[in-house]
């Protein structure tokens, strides 16, 4: 434990400092969390270099992370749920509760989501944060505080799962192995896909994917999408029922389509530019479904099931860790795209 509160916050593009903060405390129905451990996202980078992400502007200053665990430290007014020295997963986004999209138990979609590190809200790359004691998940003693940050990825990888439909026998093309692509081919694994097969256009991370549990892996080097898509389909022996793109670069947004079975569904997942063009008359006729993603929602529960049975290892995506104390060098690291995830430590 420590009486200090180091914390890595982003001032302005192209500055993070870590400084000491007032330690926070619990409100009603919150806990207070001594961070464990706290995983580098390409959003925290993509802050950090560019100042925003879309209509997300860092106006101010902000504290980055958000693939986070801690240990409850104190308990606010009426929390039940959880006990001081319990471990815990935290899910970084808080909705609103109240809109219909929360009512209809769509909170991903809430207008009032508070999401750690999303401009004005607050990340918890420190060593102490507050969060909503309903939005912790209790870790299984035989499962670590590194497992616990990952189960956030994790969880994107089962809300994309399940809105392309993946299911028993499935084959499935996962577009893009970073880390996101990797937790779509271990939840398609897990759930019973029977083939997948990952696409990217760098050597280290198709090697990765293989490692990982991908059946076929298709290195693209060709910009056109349908000489890609042929390459999909001589490799899985036929088209994929569903493609969970996972790159967000155009040329691979219209292969998804052209490779995908008629009948199928793509889902997106990768986010590229704003506007793109894609084959949408091929996706029209052959009715293949275009579905969105954005997050996850009610998935922590089933991504910690998933760890903690054995089901899925998320282990081998940790490449590289760092103590808080060194964030900036671990951001450099992220930027330089070495190895998939970074993990950094936040306990003294
Ligand atoms: P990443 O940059 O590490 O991985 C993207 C991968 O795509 C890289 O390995 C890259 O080499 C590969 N790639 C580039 N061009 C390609 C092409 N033409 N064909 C195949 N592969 C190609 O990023 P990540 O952290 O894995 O995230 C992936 C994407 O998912 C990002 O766009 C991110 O913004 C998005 N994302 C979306 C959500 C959501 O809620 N929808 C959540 C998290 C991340
Ligand atoms: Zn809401």
């Amino acid at each position: 434990m420590s009486d200090t509160n180091l914390t890595a916050i982003l001032h302005k593009k192209g500055d993070i400092r870590l400084e000491d903060c007032p330690i926070p405390e619990p409100g009603p129905g919150q806990v207070q969390l001594c961070m464990q451990h706290v995983g580098i996202c390409g959003s925290d980078v993509h802050y950090w270099q560019h100042g925003y992400i879309g209509d997300f502007v860092v106006r101010a200053p902000m504290v980055l992370g958000h693939e986070a665990s801690g240990i409850v430290s104190k308990l606010g007014e009426g929390v039940t749920n959880l006990n001081i020295g319990d471990r815990v997963a935290i899910e970084p986004g808080v909705p609103c509760r109240r809109c219909m999209d929360c009512k209809k138990g769509r909170y991903n979609l809430c207008a009032d989501m508070k999401f750690c590190a999303t401009p004005p809200y607050d990340g918890n790359l420190a060593r102490y944060y507050v969060h909503d004691a309903d939005f912790c998940y209790k870790l299984p003693d035989h499962v670590s505080t590194e497992e616990g940050a990952l189960l956030e990825p994790l969880s994107v990888g089962v809300h994309a799962c399940r809105r392309a439909g993946v299911t028993l026998g499935s084959k499935v093309l996962v577009c893009g192995a970073g880390p996101i692509g990797l937790v779509n081919l271990l939840v398609a694994k897990a759930t019973g896909a029977s083939q997948v097969c990952v696409t990217d256009i760098d050597e280290k991370r198709l090697v990765m994917a293989k490692e990982m549990g991908a059946d076929c892996v298709v290195k693209v080097t060709s910009k056109d999408p349908k000489e890609v898509a042929a390459q999909v389909i001589e490799a899985l022996g036929e088209k994929p029922d569903f493609t969970i793109e996972c790159s967000g670069a155009p040329p691979s947004t219209r292969t998804a389509i052209f490779a995908t079975k008629s009948g199928g569904c793509v889902v997106l997942v990768g986010m590229g530019p704003p506007s793109v063009e894609l084959p949408i008359i091929d996706a029209a006729v052959r009715e293949v479904d275009i579905r969105g993603v954005f997050r996850y929602v009610n998935c922590y529960p089933t991504a910690l099931n998933m760890v903690a049975s054995g089901a899925v290892n998320v282990k081998p995506l940790i490449t590289h860790r760092f103590k808080l104390e060194d964030s900036i060098q671990a951001f450099e690291t992220t930027l330089r795209g070495e190895g998939i995830k970074v993990m950094i430590e936040c306990k003294k």
